[in-house]
């Protein structure tokens, strides 16, 4: 069987550590009401380990990534333990923000970040979710979330952003190479060379 390329390093140094059955897989989302995953993934799932940047990381056995969709993620919405309105990251996330910093956060989920910042904030607040009940609702409390891959939205707003953040995502995409590359794109060229100013 061919290496499965890394998804991080895209090394083919890699080896499967385990496989995990789907129907297994399956059965434990049925014990959460409404949440099905049949459609997302296609067959067993093979966990890989990449020998060169240390990465684990799962796939089917076609070698496509499983990831959530619009009906997943709405439906982990419905779960109040999913989604926590506040994480010790924000604490640290804040002291990079300054009240008028334009702020991109990719998986944005209810938006609980924006929430987080002081108000005068929210109006440079853009957030990236899949789930269209997530963007409903913070745009009933004046937040602006777009249904859009980061890798989408990074072709129209290069370096329009201050600040890229995400807080526990990296682990559910897909391409965790074009997702960091395409935050940094949306980032000021003179963020990135130091040069932010007063910030
Ligand atoms: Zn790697």
């Amino acid at each position: 069987m061919k290496p499965q390329p890394c998804i991080l390093c895209h090394s083919n140094d890699t080896h499967i550590t385990q496989e995990i059955a789907r129907d297994d897989i399956i059965a434990l989302y049925k014990s959460f009401p409404g949440v099905a995953i049949d459609s997302l993934i296609s067959s067993d799932l093979l966990y890989h380990h990449c020998n060169v940047c240390d990465l684990s990381f799962f796939t089917c056995k076609d070698g496509s990534i499983p990831t959530g969709d619009n009906a997943f993620y709405n439906a982990l919405n419905q779960l109040d333990w999913y989604y926590f309105s506040e994480k010790h990251e924000y604490h640290f996330a804040k002291k990079f923000i300054a009240k008028d910093s334009k702020v991109l956060e990719v998986g944005c989920g209810k938006a609980a970040f924006a929430r987080f910042l002081p108000q005068e904030a929210k109006p440079h607040y853009v957030g990236l979710e899949f789930s269209t009940q997530a963007k409903q609702m913070a745009a009933k409390d004046g937040i602006l979330i777009e249904n859009i891959s980061i890798e989408e939205y990074a072709n129209s707003h290069s370096k329009q952003f201050d600040v890229a953040c995400s807080f526990q995502v990296l682990e559910h995409v897909s391409n965790p190479h074009t997702f960091l590359q395409s935050q940094i794109d949306c980032l000021q060229r003179d963020i990135l060379t130091g040069g932010g100013g007063d910030k």
